[in-house]
């Protein structure tokens, strides 16, 4: 059993001068057997010391992190079981792709010659680089290294895969396409994964769950959809989801909700989630916004006007500016909705939006905690 389990850890750096840097706080997550979990946050949240404590190339200043039930804390990295893949390949120069992928069995294994053979040839299949087997790591293009690294990992047949970032040295196109492939040898080798990134569209397609990091606190492990759509907090609700979901202040009377530009009434349903709660956020993603020209014929429509168009090839991010009456200025509130490529909208239109209020978060205005 390859379970990973993060037990209450903490790191704090201290630095020369005193000075504590808490990088990661009390974090606890369960990673099953098999799944492939992805850590996700802005820079500097904690993801990759989590990932180098799991790994064993830095000390755990509180808390316990076990694999397969074993607690890992004092175990030196090559006693753990677990490959690691960076971000920035780190292939030996000198030695050939065979050798580098190699390397690692011949030295902390009493392997034969011939099984270790066979884990190369069989890994370097499974990575499509059979033919480079020969050539060192400057004759190949960043892709195949990236392919080298990954292999070398594989060969090890490890309890757990440790990914930094792996892909971000990719372009586009071949990011894309190795995300695949990743994501279909991880599944075939059903080995754990810890994969760090902060690319979004990685965090949503690869992963079986994510954790959302902040300021090196745990915001919330789940399935892509559960964050999306149920979010814990408005953090999570900001994070995930591109363009970011489109937050407004807003104060409760009676059964309204007052922001700077617009008055939005909720259902008697939404008034008991909101409680005694005066102050709220009101979050709304881009995509749950619709766009019409027909004017405004219901209570959650409202004038608006088109800012910017910023077109996307399947879809449009339509930049709005709340119709408050007079020439559109800097203090004009602006949200954006996405829609569909085929629909024509243009700058300075007025057109209506529709905010249904099933689409509609709500945050605790002081905690950010999700009440809707
Ligand atoms: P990025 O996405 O930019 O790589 P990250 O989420 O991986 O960031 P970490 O590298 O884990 O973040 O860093 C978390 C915090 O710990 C940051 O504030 C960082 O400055 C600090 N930190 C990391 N390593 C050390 C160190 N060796 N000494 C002191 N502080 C450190």
């Amino acid at each position: 059993m390859a379970e990973l389990t993060l037990d209450n850890v903490s790191k704090v750096f201290v630095e020369d001068d005193g000075n504590h840097i808490v990088a990661v706080d009390d974090v606890s997550v369960d990673i099953r057997d098999g799944e492939f979990l992805v850590l996700v946050g802005p820079s500097g949240c904690g993801k990759s010391t989590t990932l180098r404590m799991i790994a064993g190339l830095e000390t755990i200043t509180d808390g316990e992190i076990r694999l397969g039930g074993e607690v890992m804390n004092d175990k030196e990295p090559k006693e753990r079981d677990i490959a690691m893949v960076f971000q920035s390949y780190a292939l030996y120069p000198h030695m050939t792709v065979r050798e580098n992928m190699a390397f690692g069995l011949e030295e902390s294994t009493s392997m034969g010659d011939d099984e270790i053979d066979e884990r190369v040839s069989s890994a370097a299949e499974m990575m499509g680089i059979e033919e480079l087997l020969g050539r060192k790591p400057r004759e190949l293009s960043g892709g195949q290294q990236q392919r080298v690294a990954l292999g070398r990992a594989i060969v090890r047949d490890p309890a757990v895969f440790l990914m930094d970032e792996p892909l971000s040295n990719l372009d586009a196109k071949l990011r894309s396409k190795m995300r695949t492939e990743l994501q279909r040898i991880q599944e075939d080798l059903g080995v754990t994964t810890v994969y760090v990134t902060h690319d979004q569209t990685e965090a949503m397609t690869m992963s079986d769950r994510i954790a959302v990091l902040d300021d090196g606190r745990l915001q919330q492990a789940g399935t892509p959809l559960e964050c999306y759509h149920e979010p814990a907090n408005e953090f999570v609700a900001g994070f995930i989801g591109d363009p970011s979901m489109n937050f407004f202040d807003v104060e409760v009377q009676g059964n309204q909700l007052r922001a700077a530009d617009f008055t939005y009434p909720v259902s008697d349903e939404t008034l008991q989630e909101i409680g005694d709660r005066t102050t709220l956020e009101l979050g709304i993603r881009p995509e749950d916004v619709t766009l019409s020209t027909d004017g405004a014929t219901g209570e959650h429509d409202f004038e608006t006007v088109v800012d910017v168009v910023e077109p996307m090839g399947d879809e449009n991010n339509v930049y709005l500016t709340f119709d408050t009456g007079g020439e559109p200025d800097e203090d004009d509130e602006t949200f954006v909705v996405t829609v569909g490529g085929m629909q024509q909208v243009e700058a300075g239109q007025p057109v209506t939006a529709h905010i249904p209020e099933e689409a509609v978060h709500l945050f605790d205005a002081k905690s950010g905690e999700s009440v809707k």
